[in-house]
């Protein structure tokens, strides 16, 4: 994140910048809107840049201990939310901090789309977002999954199974062309029914992203499965850079050799056949590789090679979001990292020019120079009606799951995550229903906090952000930005 001298307002949240100049930019818009008493403007300007600064870090910090953390009464911190609400500047500041991926990759387009009202209201609707879980079975073991090993589907279930996805699919109202995605549970492209799914659902006009380890992602697969050509994206998880390295975190020899080889054909088929469907990876730092990044860079740059014409285009960095003990990197390793990011960054503005870098909340924090805490729910933090309103993953069987790290068959207390079945005479819209006016809820036990993704978690923060800001009285300002 480079500060800008000359946007002070903008950059104000941003860890190493000058609040006293933003304060001074912020004066004139102050004393401009007539809200603040003229012996006030400059704590105001002051009180803003403070506001601004509390949520580009703590996104989910409820309204009465950001008021008491500024040192306002309830009339003047009303004030002063209005006036935030009414220079844009202050806005991007928040988006701009070390915690802004949270609010711009997750909150305001949820936002948008009312979904949190939905769920706070116990208010039945279709789901904002729907994971199709079509894979019968993974040819990986990566150390991290939390798959139970050998657990599979039976192949048995696969036609009723994507006749059932095919039912799913034309359900989904069409107003919103991103509502589904393909992912897992297991791995989508060992289930041979996808590509004709994927075809179902473009004709419908939706745009669907599918994540896959690009392990089967042969030729042949795409010869002989042509709907995967109306993708709209295929975001492929990248285990190591060689390997070696693959070995060690999914268990399989000569793995990357074949997901090289996979991508770099598909590269040049993509620009033959003047597909539209973009490519990105994404690239989980684990422990001991964060000095990896200039490598991965230079992978990118091997398959840009392939197709000149059609650079790879974007990668989503992360890191292990899921809180347990062995994805968590030392201090050192996270003092390396932030400087290595950097290097990467430059790496690829050299080699790599095109690819959109996507660092998500945790490392984009880094790279601004504060190392914020992930957001981490607990057991006592997660809510027992979930948000089914905002997001469902269902699997092979029509089972439909609350979280996204619950689909995986055999998962130890998964099933009391698992909210119904869709089935020839149960929609997808009647499983949720069901749940939401029946009172649905689960009591949380320690480790299902691991059956939410750093999505899921996100979610759930700002849902429990949202009904503290209610009932302190906040209702009409709940949850800061919108
Ligand atoms: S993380 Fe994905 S690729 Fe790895 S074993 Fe689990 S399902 Fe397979």
């Amino acid at each position: 994140m480079e500060i800008s001298a000359s946007n002070p307002v903008a950059t104000c949240a941003v860890p190493g910048s000058d609040p006293t100049a933003a304060a001074r930019v912020l004066y004139d818009e102050v004393a401009g809107s007539g809200i603040v008493p003229p012996a006030e403007i400059g704590a105001a300007a002051q009180g803003l840049v403070a506001l601004a600064r509390i949520y580009g870090t703590t996104p989910f910090l409820p309204l009465e201990q950001a008021r008491r953390e500024i040192g306002l009464d309830r009339a003047g911190f009303g004030r002063l939310l209005d006036l935030f609400a009414r220079i844009p500047g202050l806005r991007t500041a928040v988006e701009n901090g070390p915690s802004g991926r949270y609010w711009t990759n997750t909150v305001l387009g949820l936002e948008r789309a009312g979904v949190f009202d939905a769920v706070l209201d116990r208010r039945p609707t279709f789901p904002h977002l729907v994971g199709l879980y079509p894979g019968p079975t993974c040819m990986f073991r990566c150390h991290f999954c939390v798959r139970v090993t050998g657990a599979r589907y039976q192949a048995s279930a696969l036609d009723d199974g994507n006749a059932m996805f095919a039912s799913v699919i034309d359900e989904v109202p069409a107003h919103n062309r991103d509502a589904m995605y393909v992912s897992g549970g297991l791995e989508p492209l060992t289930n041979p029914g996808l590509g004709a799914l994927v075809s179902r659902a473009a004709e419908r006009g939706f745009r669907i992203i599918l994540y896959t380890n690009s392990f089967a992602l042969t030729e042949q697969k795409l010869k002989g499965e042509r709907g995967l050509w109306s993708l709209h994206a295929i975001r492929t998880s990248l285990y190591g850079l060689n390997d070696e390295e693959y070995r060690a975190t999914t268990g399989k020899q000569g793995a990357f050799t074949r997901v090289r080889a996979n991508l770099t054909r598909f590269q040049q088929l993509r620009a033959e056949r003047g597909e539209p469907v973009r490519l990105g990876l994404s690239y989980i730092v684990l422990p001991g590789r964060a000095g990896r990044l200039s490598a991965l860079i230079d992978f990118v740059a091997e398959l840009n090679e392939a197709a000149p014409d059609r650079p790879l285009d974007y990668i989503n960095l992360r890191e292990d979001y899921s809180g347990r003990p062995d994805g968590k990197l030392s201090p050192e390793e996270r003092a390396e990292l932030q400087a290595e990011l950097h290097r990467f960054r430059e790496r690829a503005m050299e080699r790599t020019p095109t690819l959109h870098i996507d660092y998500g909340y945790a490392l984009h924090s880094l790279m601004t120079g504060s190392d914020v805490e992930l957001v981490r729910i607990r057991p006592e933090t997660m809510r027992p009606a979930a948000h089914p309103q905002v997001s469902v993953q269902v699997d092979i069987l029509g089972d439909v799951y609350l979280y996204r790290e619950a689909a995986f068959p055999g998962l130890a207390g998964a099933d009391r995550y698992r909210i119904g079945t869709v089935s020839p005479g149960t929609t997808l819209a009647q499983v949720v229903e069901t749940f939401v006016t029946s009172g649905g809820s689960v009591v949380a036990k320690p480790g299902d906090e691991y059956f939410l993704d750093g999505f899921d978690q996100a979610v759930t923060a700002r849902l429990n952000q949202m009904e503290t800001d209610v009932a302190d009285g906040w209702g009409d300002r709940r949850g800061f930005l919108r």
